[in-house]
């Protein structure tokens, strides 16, 4: 009898309570078929803790999440709470739990489908084998750097810091380390130490701690010739690591790789197993509640916490396995279907790909 695995579930709002309710699905699937146990438990979050709670971070919502292996959150957010102030903005929870619960990276795969290759916008001999990961740094650098304005000789100036430490630095590499060490173990380091200070250490520290994980090959990789192989030669990359400002731009370059965002899932972690797993899309509410959104992100986003935080590489495989088999087969959801009227409803995805695995 394998331990049992607690997940805090974070519904949300818009699409995300539907696409969630199908990644339970594969959940209780994974647990017929490998005897796995999970203990989930739903906890309110952003724009429907907002209007029930009064914040968008409750006291017991945090309880539940750092006590839990992991978070299975859907999106949040709305123009419901956009003009509401900061403290009662649902983006204002997700910067919150990010940091409470440590989580300091961001992943984000981009897998290439075959039979989706149309769908992007590159050659489908471009894109053939694409199989990469962003890692992207996510509590230090610019974003977080003192910025302020002050007078100059050419009239008003505006300065933003980037900061980083040897810890900060060290400890992403770390992970990225592993995680290559857990695919086909290449890592790309990507700055710009050419010209930044912070590149400088950023490489000075990814040189020391190379030789630990020798069965790694490392290659260094300047931000500007990055961005050019991933519309190049996209599948030459498995892993990549950078800072918080090249991670925000490369990772969306990547995800747009795909074609949907309605296929991408993300992973964000901190020390240790635990981790955070949730589409890349965000609430859509123009299409909330119409049973239209394509779960495949959040359930693929189920196959990473699997992967990264539980070790159940066999599970995570039949998962994605199951989606690109049911994508063979010509089932689409709406948004990645040539004919709209042919297209199957959000828990008719799920189900199919509950019933591949
Ligand atoms: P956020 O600001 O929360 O990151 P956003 O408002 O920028 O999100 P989304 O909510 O991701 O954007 O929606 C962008 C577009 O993609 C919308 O037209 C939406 O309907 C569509 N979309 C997003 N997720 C899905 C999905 N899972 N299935 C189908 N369409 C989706
Ligand atoms: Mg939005």
């Amino acid at each position: 009898m394998a331990e049992v695995k607690k997940i805090a579930v974070i519904a949300g709002d818009g699409i995300g309570p539907e696409v969630v309710a199908e990644a339970e699905k594969i959940l209780k699937r994974t647990e017929e078929l490998y005897g796995y146990s999970f203990e989930t438990e739903h906890v309110l979050f952003g724009g429907i803790a907002i209007d029930e709670k009064g914040t968008p971070l409750p006291e017991d919502t945090l309880k539940v999440c750092k006590s839990a292996d992991a978070v299975l959150l859907g999106a949040v957010g709305g123009p419901k709470w956009d003009s509401n102030p900061k403290e009662l903005r649902p983006e204002t929870g997700l910067l919150g739990i990010r940091k409470e619960l440590g989580l300091f990276s961001n992943l984000r795969p981009a897998v290439i489908f075959d039979c989706l290759k149309d769908a992007s916008t590159l050659k489908p001999e471009v894109l053939e084998g694409t199989d990469l990961m962003v890692v992207r740094e996510l509590t230090g650098g610019i974003y977080f750097g003192e910025k302020f304005r002050r007078e100059g000789e050419g009239g008003q100036e505006a300065v933003d810091t980037c900061v980083y430490n040897v810890q900060e630095v060290e400890r992403i590499v770390r992970q990225a380390f592993e995680i290559a060490q857990k695919r086909r173990k290449k890592l790309a380091s990507v700055d710009k130490a050419n010209v930044l200070e912070t590149s400088r250490l950023w490489r000075e520290v990814v040189n020391r701690v190379a030789p630990e994980y020798p069965d790694v090959e490392l290659e260094h990789v300047l931000v500007d010739n990055c961005a050019m192989q991933l519309l190049r030669r996209p599948s030459s990359f498995d892993v990549i690591v950078t800072e918080n400002m090249f991670g925000d731009i490369l990772s969306d370059e990547a995800a747009m790789l795909t074609g949907s965002i309605g296929m991408l899932a993300s992973a964000s972690l901190g020390e240790g197993s635990f981790g955070l797993y949730e589409p890349v899309h965000g609430s859509a509410p123009d299409i909330a509640g119409q049973g239209l959104a394509n779960p495949i992100a959040t359930i693929l986003s189920v196959a990473l916490m699997f992967r990264l935080t539980f070790g159940y590489d066999k599970a995570a495989d039949a998962i994605e396995k199951a989606v690109a088999e049911v994508l063979d087969a010509g089932h689409r959801t709406a948004d990645i279907a040539v004919d709209k009227s042919q297209a199957l409803s959000t828990s008719e995805m799920g189900d199919l790909i509950a019933a591949a695995m």
